[in-house]
C-alpha cells in the first residue's frame, strides 16, 4: 500500500516508527508536511499538491497533527477525505477531541465516566463554578494546554478564586474539575487501536508534582487494566470516532474516570514502557480496514 505519514517532521521517534514499521510490512511510506500542502478545493476533483507533487494513488493517511496546527491539518485532512482515502484519523475525530469542552460533552452524553467539571464564561460565577465541582482543592485547567502546561491545582477555595480569576483576566478559556486524590499522582495512558486496548501504562508523577506528564518528569510503569478500565478506555475513543487513540484514565475511588482523549499519542513512551510494537499493530490495522471511501465522515458533518 501507499501510505502517507501526515508529519512535520520525519526524524520524530512517533514518525520514525511508523515509516520503520510500514517498510517492514512491504508498504511504501511517505512523509507529507501539512505546512507544505495546498489544495485544489474548487473543482469536482479535489487535490493536494505537496512541494509541487500532486499527491495521488495513496491508500491510507496516518495523521499526526501537531496541536498549534490543528485548523489547517484538519482541512487537509477532510481534502484527503473527500478524495476518498482512507485517514487513519478522521477529521471530525480529531476535531472533537482536539476541544477539551466538546470532548468531554461527548464522553458525558455517552455516560462515560469522568471527574466533576464545570464551565463558565463570567467571572462573577466564580463562586458557583467552585461549588459545582465540590469545593477546594481542585483543578484548573486551560482549555488549550498539552503536556500538562496550563494545568493547576489550587489546594484552597481562595487559591482557586485568584486561579480563576487571573485566566478570566487573561481572557483564557479553561475548566475547573474535581482534584482526584486518591489517584496519587498517577494516571493511566491506555492505547486503543480500533477496539483494543493494544498497550498500557501507569506514569506517575515525580515528588511534589501531582502532574504525571512524561514531559513534566513523570516516569512511566507496567500496568494491568480492570476488564472495566479497558471497556472504558475502548468507549471513550469509539465515542470521540478515533480508530487510534491515547486515552487517559484517574484511578478514582467510584471506578476509572477519562481525562482525555488524544487524537496524536506518542509512541515513544509507551512503546518504552511496555516492550510492545505499536508502530505495526498500526500498521496492520490499516492493512485491514483501509478501503477506498470508507470514512464515516468524507469530510461531511460535524
Ligand atoms: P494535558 O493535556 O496538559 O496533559 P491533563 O488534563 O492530561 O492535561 O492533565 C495533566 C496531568 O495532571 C494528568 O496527567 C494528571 O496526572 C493530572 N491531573 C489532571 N487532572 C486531574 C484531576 N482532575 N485530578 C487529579 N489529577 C489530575
Ligand atoms: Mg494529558
Amino acid at each position: 500500500m501507499k501510505i502517507a505519514i501526515l508529519s512535520r517532521n520525519r526524524r520524530l521517534y512517533s514518525t520514525r516508527r511508523l515509516i520503520e514499521a510500514g517498510k517492514a510490512r512491504g508498504h511504501e511510506m511517505h512523509v507529507v508536511d501539512i505546512l507544505d500542502c495546498y489544495m485544489d478545493i474548487t473543482s469536482a476533483h479535489p487535490a493536494i499538491w505537496h512541494k509541487g507533487d500532486k499527491l495521488e494513488n495513496f491508500d491510507a493517511v496516518i495523521p499526526r497533527i501537531g496541536a498549534s496546527v490543528t485548523h489547517y491539518g484538519l482541512a487537509v485532512i477532510r481534502q484527503f477525505e473527500m478524495m476518498g482515502v482512507y485517514c487513519m484519523t478522521e477529521s471530525v475525530a480529531l476535531g472533537r477531541s482536539r476541544d477539551k469542552l466538546r470532548a468531554l460533552q461527548l464522553l458525558s452524553r455517552k455516560g462515560v465516566g469522568m471527574p466533576k467539571t464545570s464551565f463558565a464564561f463570567r467571572v462573577h460565577n466564580t463562586k458557583e463554578l467552585i461549588k459545582l465541582v465540590g469545593g477546594a482543592p481542585l483543578v484548573v485547567k486551560l482549555c488549550e494546554g498539552t503536556q500538562g502546561r496550563g494545568v493547576i491545582l489550587a489546594e484552597t477555595v481562595k487559591a482557586a478564586e485568584s486561579v480563576i480569576e487571573a485566566f478570566r483576566e487573561l481572557r483564557a478559556e479553561f475548566l475547573v474539575q474535581e482534584f482526584i486524590k486518591e489517584a496519587g499522582g498517577s494516571d493511566i495512558r491506555c492505547l486503543v487501536i480500533g477496539n483494543k486496548v493494544v498497550a498500557s501504562m501507569q506514569r506517575t508523577a515525580q515528588e511534589g508534582e501531582f502532574r504525571s506528564n512524561l514531559h513534566r518528569g513523570g516516569s512511566a510503569q507496567l500496568v494491568k487494566l480492570t476488564p472495566t478500565e479497558r471497556r472504558t478506555a475502548v468507549k471513550a475513543a469509539q465515542t470521540m470516532g478515533l480508530q487510534l487513540a491515547g486515552v487517559d484514565l484517574l484511578r478514582s475511588s467510584r471506578g476509572p474516570l477519562v481525562m482525555e482523549v488524544n487524537s496524536s499519542p506518542g509512541l515513544e513512551g509507551i512503546e518504552g514502557a511496555t516492550h510492545k510494537d505499536v508502530a505495526s499493530a498500526i500498521i496492520a490495522f490499516i492493512e485491514e480496514n483501509a478501503k477506498p471511501h470508507q470514512n464515516r465522515t468524507r469530510g461531511g458533518k460535524g
